[in-house]
């Protein structure tokens, strides 16, 4: 396969949509996977208590595992729950349990509640380094569809926010939401956050409406939305079922591809 530039420093993405099921965790670890198959260092971050980026991955995530839970909520060092995907060097995984289901109200209590997963990320840049190991050159947090603490400590911890956005009817609606949500933290909390990749998903080719959808994404941010789509596709849904990346489960795949595209390009820009 192909080999992808390295980033200057280490970017650090939330993808996030306050819409459920708009393919968020489909394009995390499949962007992830994309970016790790061509010679980057890759962390995944799964802060969504459902954990369903942590089994695409292949990664224990049952109760009784060491998870984000425990770096967010009891100062476990990041390094400590970091695991190796099963089929793709280079990538990480940070698991989610389900105990991330009550630190939303835990989070609430503690100081720099915000912040927690920012200066996880901090000491666990420095621990690699100190190791020896190579820097990371991207990360990706998973977030939850909510705008809770977690998602929030994502927004502060990030620098990027990539919007996986689904082409039907109500897309653009709930965008606005969000993105006066992502101001709000730009303004209080972390002014380097911003919107540097929009990607399309779940492109259906047959209908009108996703075409119109899709130009209109388009037309309010022709900077944003990358120029590859990703086409609703069976072997996309699949994959997850087999612990598997769509890039390990059919490599050859219109859906496969279109991941790589779409991850090239985000390598490329910056
Ligand atoms: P979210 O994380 O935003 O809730 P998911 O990534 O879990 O969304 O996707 C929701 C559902 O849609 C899952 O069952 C997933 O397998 C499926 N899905 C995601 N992307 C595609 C696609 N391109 N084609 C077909 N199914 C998809
Ligand atoms: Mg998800």
């Amino acid at each position: 396969g192909r080999t992808l530039p390295k980033p200057e420093s280490t970017r650090i993405f939330t993808v996030s949509n306050q819409k459920g099921g708009v393919g968020k965790t489909t394009t995390t670890v499949n962007i992830a996977a994309a970016l790790a198959s061509a010679g980057l260092n890759v962390l995944v971050i799964d802060i969504d208590p459902q954990g369903n980026a942590s089994t695409a991955l292949g990664i224990e995530h049952h109760a009784e595992v060491d998870s984000i839970y425990d770096v967010l909520i009891n100062d476990l060092p990041l390094a400590e729950v970091v695991a190796d995907c099963p089929d793709i060097e280079r990538l990480l995984c940070a698991p989610a349990t389900i105990h991330l289901a009550g630190a939303e109200i835990e989070l609430v209590s503690l100081v720099a509640r915000e912040q927690r997963l920012r200066r996880a990320i901090d000491v666990y840049a420095k621990h690699r380094e100190a190791q020896g190991m190579e820097r990371l050159d991207f990360i990706f947090v998973d977030c939850p569809p909510s705008l809770g603490l977690l998602t929030v400590n994502a927004f502060c911890a990030a620098q990027e926010v990539l919007i996986p956005i689904q082409c039907e009817y109500y897309a653009l609606e709930g965008l606005s939401q969000l993105l006066k949500n992502i101001e709000m933290i730009q303004k209080h909390l972390n002014s380097d956050l911003r919107v540097s990749t929009i990607l399309l998903t779940m492109y259906d080719g047959r209908t009108n409406l996703a075409a119109q959808v899709a130009s209109e994404v388009r037309e309010h941010f022709p900077q944003e939305v990358l120029a590859a789509v990703i086409p609703r596709s069976v072997r996309i849904s699949e994959a997850p079922s087999y612990q598997q990346t769509v890039l390990t489960y059919d490599p050859n795949s219109s859906g496969a591809l279109s991941y790589q595209e779409a991850a090239a390009e985000i390598a490329e820009r910056s």
